[in-house]
C-alpha cells in the first residue's frame, strides 16, 4: 500500500530507489565512573580523540573545499573552531578529573551544554548551530568509542537517503555515487541541506513531515524533486508513471542542451537576458555551461553563513573575484550582504529579536556595523577590477538607505584610490524591490538607482503579510495574488518612464509556468537558479510577445491568486504544451 508524504522541493529531478535511513536518534551514554588510577587514560583518551577529530576536519575540509567549493569548507572549518575553543575541551578534562567518569560521558555531557545554551535562545539562528554541536559530538564520540560509527557509513549501495534532519557534515560526507537523493523531516528551502543538494545537483525535498517514523530502510521510494511529493512502497503504475517522467526529463534535458549557444530571444526578436542566482562562485560555471547572460544575484552573505567569523577582506575578495574570473566576461551582480532574519549572524544571535524578518537586517544592520560593511564593500569593489561587477542594495525601505550605502561606497572607494587599489570607478549600483515600500515609491527611487531587481521572494511575505519560512501559512505564500502582480507591473513601468533596468530574482522567475506572465508584465531580465535556464530558453524562444501580453492583461483582470494560476495552467498547456508539460503545470509549489 503506498504512502505519499509531502514536503518543500528544494533541487528539482525525480529519482527511485531503496531507501537509506540515516538514524539520528542519540544514544545515551551512560555514566560510568572509573577507578582513580585510570583518569589519566581517560584524559589521554580524550586528547586522542579530539586530535583525531581535528585531523579529520582538516581532510573533510579541504575535501569540501575541492569538491564543493570554499565556503561549503567553512562549514568544518566552524566545527574545527568549536573544537579548538578551550571553553568547550576543558570542562571535559576537569569533569574526568572532577567527577571520575569516563572520557565519553564527560565529551557527552559537555556537548549537552553547549547545545542547551544554544537551543535555549529560541531563534531559528541558534537551531543550525545545536546541528552543528550534535555533529561534532558525533565525531568526537566516533573516535572515542568506535560504534557510534556515522550511520553514512553503512551506505554501500546507491539509494535515497531518508533523516530527521542532516547536518551539514553529514550532507556533505554522503558517498556521491551512493546517494539519490535526500529527504528530510526538518529544514526550509535555505537550510544547509538544500544548499548541498542543489550544489550536487541531486533531488531533495526537505520538512516532509512524518518521513522518519514512516519510512523504513529497504523500502522502495519515489522522490520528486519537483513537486515535494515521496511516496514509499509505490504501486506498479506509480514506478512506472515516475519512470516515464525520468525518461521524458533526461530526453527532455538532453535536447536543452543545444539551446545553450543560441540567444535568448522570443520568436519576434524580442531579448530576454537570463541570468544565475548563486551562492557560491563554483555556481557561476553553470550560468556559463548553460549559456545564461551572467549572474544576476550573488548572495554573498553565504560566505558568511559558512564561516564561523566575519569573512575578511582578503577572503571575501578572493571569493568575488574568484566568480568573476568564473563568469568569462559575463556581468555579476554581487547583494551587498542580506545578513539578518533567517540568515544570521554571530553578532545577532548573541540578541535574538523578538520579529527578525521585521528587524535589524540586511541593509538595516550593514548600515549599523559601518566598519563589517566597509570590509565587504572594499572586497567587492577590489573584485570588480577583474570584471564586470553591478554593486546590489537588499531590503531597501527608504530614499535615506540608499543614499547612505552610496555615501559609504564612495567613502570606500576614497580609501582604496588612496591605497592605490584597483576597482572599476563606473560600477553601477542598483537595488532590489523587495518591500511594498520600494516597489510603490519605485518612481522616486529609479532617480538614484542604476537598475531594480524585483525579489519576490520577500515582496511577496511582506505584501501578503506571509512568513515565507513558515510552512503553517504556506498556502497562503503566492506570487500570482493580484496584489502582486500589481506591484511587479508598476515597477517595471516606472523604471520603464526612468529607463532603468528592471529585473527579476525572486524564486517565481524561474518557474516556467510563470515566463509568459513576467515577460507579458514587461519584464526583460530573469535572474534564476543557473540549473534553471534552458528550461527558460526554451519558453522564450517559443512565444511571441504579443501573446505574452494578452497573457498578462487577462491574468490581471481576476481577483483571485486561485483564478490566477488556474489560468496560467490552462494557457501554458495551450501555448507552450511541450515545455511545461502535464507535470510542471500542475506543481503546487507555488
Ligand atoms: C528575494 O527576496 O526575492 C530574493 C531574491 O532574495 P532572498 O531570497 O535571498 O531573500
Ligand atoms: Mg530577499
Amino acid at each position: 500500500m503506498e504512502d505519499t508524504y509531502k514536503g518543500i522541493p528544494v533541487s528539482p529531478g525525480v529519482t527511485i530507489g531503496r531507501v537509506f535511513v540515516l538514524d539520528d536518534v542519540r544514544t545515551r551514554i551512560p555514566r560510568r565512573v572509573v577507578g582513580e588510577h585510570s583518569t589519566e587514560r581517560e584524559t589521554g583518551r580524550l586528547r586522542d580523540a579530539l586530535e583525531a577529530s581535528q585531523l579529520e576536519l582538516t581532510e573533510i575540509c579541504a575535501q569540501a573545499e575541492k569538491e564543493l567549493g570554499m565556503e561549503a569548507a567553512k562549514i568544518f572549518a566552524f566545527h574545527q573552531g568549536m573544537l579548538a575553543d578551550k571553553h568547550l575541551t576543558e570542562p571535559m578534562f576537569k569533569r574526568i578529573e572532577g567527577e571520575r567518569v569516563a572520557a565519553e560521558y564527560a565529551v557527552q555531557e559537555q556537548f549537552r551544554v553547549l547545545a542547551d545554551m544554544f537551543a535555549s535562545k529560541g531563534d531559528s539562528a541558534f537551531r543550525t548551530k545545536v546541528d552543528d554541536v550534535w555533529d561534532l559530538e558525533r565525531r568526537v564520540l566516533k573516535h572515542l568509542i568506535g560504534e557510534h560509527v556515522m550511520g553514512i557509513a553503512r551506505l554501500t549501495e546507491a539509494a535515497v537517503v531518508v533523516a530527521r534532519d542532516l547536518t551539514p557534515s553529514q550532507a556533505a560526507g554522503l558517498p556521491r555515487d551512493k546517494v539519490l537523493g535526500f529527504v528530510t523531516e526538518t529544514g526550509g528551502p535555505t537550510s544547509h541541506t538544500a544548499i548541498f543538494a542543489r550544489a550536487l545537483g541531486i533531488p531533495a525535498v526537505v520538512g516532509a513531515e512524518g518521513v522518519s517514523d514512516g519510512i523504513e530502510e529497504g523500502d522502495l521510494l519515489v522522490l520528486d524533486g519537483d513537486t515535494g511529493a515521496v511516496i514509499a512502497d509505490p504501486s506498479d503504475e506509480t514506478i512506472e508513471q515516475y519512470r516515464g517522467y525520468i525518461r521524458e526529463e533526461e530526453a527532455y534535458a538532453l535536447s536543452l542542451e543545444d539551446l545553450a549557444d543560441l540567444p535568448s530571444e522570443t520568436k519576434d526578436g524580442v531579448r530576454v537576458k537570463l541570468l544565475g542566482n548563486i551562492e557560491f562562485p563554483e555556481e557561476a560555471d553553470v550560468v556559463v555551461r548553460n549559456g545564461g547572460d551572467g549572474i544576476g544575484l550573488y548572495r554573498t552573505e553565504y560566505l558568511w553563513l559558512t564561516s564561523d567569523h566575519e569573512p575578511t577582506e582578503e577572503e571575501q575578495y578572493e571569493a568575488f573575484s574568484d566568480c568573476v574570473h568564473r563568469s568569462n566576461g559575463l556581468s555579476v551582480t554581487l547583494r551587498t550582504y542580506d545578513l539578518g532574519a533567517d540568515k544570521y549572524t554571530q553578532e545577532r544571535a548573541l540578541n535574538p529579536e523578538r520579529n527578525p524578518f521585521l528587524g535589524c537586517r540586511s541593509i538595516r544592520y550593514c548600515l549599523q556595523n559601518l566598519g563589517m560593511f566597509k570590509r565587504h564593500l572594499r572586497a567587492i569593489l577590489r573584485a570588480s577590477a577583474h570584471g564586470p561587477v553591478k554593486i546590489m542594495f537588499p531590503l531597501i525601505t527608504n530614499v535615506m538607505e540608499l543614499r547612505q550605502a552610496r555615501m559609504v561606497l564612495l567613502d570606500v572607494m576614497e580609501d582604496l584610490s588612496e591605497d592605490g587599489l584597483a576597482y572599476d570607478k563606473d560600477v553601477e549600483v542598483g537595488m532590489m524591490v523587495e518591500t511594498p515600500a520600494a516597489a510603490i515609491m519605485a518612481t522616486s527611487y529609479a532617480r538614484e538607482t542604476a537598475f531594480f531587481s524585483i525579489g519576490t521572494n520577500d515582496l511577496v511575505q511582506y505584501v501578503l503579510a506571509v512568513d515565507r519560512t513558515n510552512e503553517r501559512v504556506a498556502s497562503l505564500y503566492s506570487p500570482a495574488h493580484p496584489a502582486v502582480l500589481r506591484m511587479i507591473k508598476d515597477v517595471v513601468r516606472a523604471g520603464r518612464r526612468r529607463e532603468v533596468p528592471v529585473s527579476i530574482c525572486g524564486e517565481v522567475a524561474g518557474e516556467t509556468l510563470y515566463t509568459m506572465l513576467l515577460m507579458g508584465l514587461g519584464l526583460r531580465s530573469l535572474s534564476v537558479t543557473p540549473s534553471r535556464i534552458p528550461y527558460l530558453k526554451r519558453v522564450v524562444r517559443s512565444v511571441d510577445i504579443g501573446s505574452c501580453e494578452r497573457l498578462a492583461r487577462t491574468a490581471c483582470s481576476f481577483d483571485s491568486e486561485r483564478q490566477v494560476t488556474a489560468y496560467l495552467r490552462d494557457q501554458a498547456r495551450k501555448i507552450i504544451p511541450d515545455v511545461v508539460g502535464g507535470r510542471s503545470a500542475e506543481s503546487d509549489w507555488f
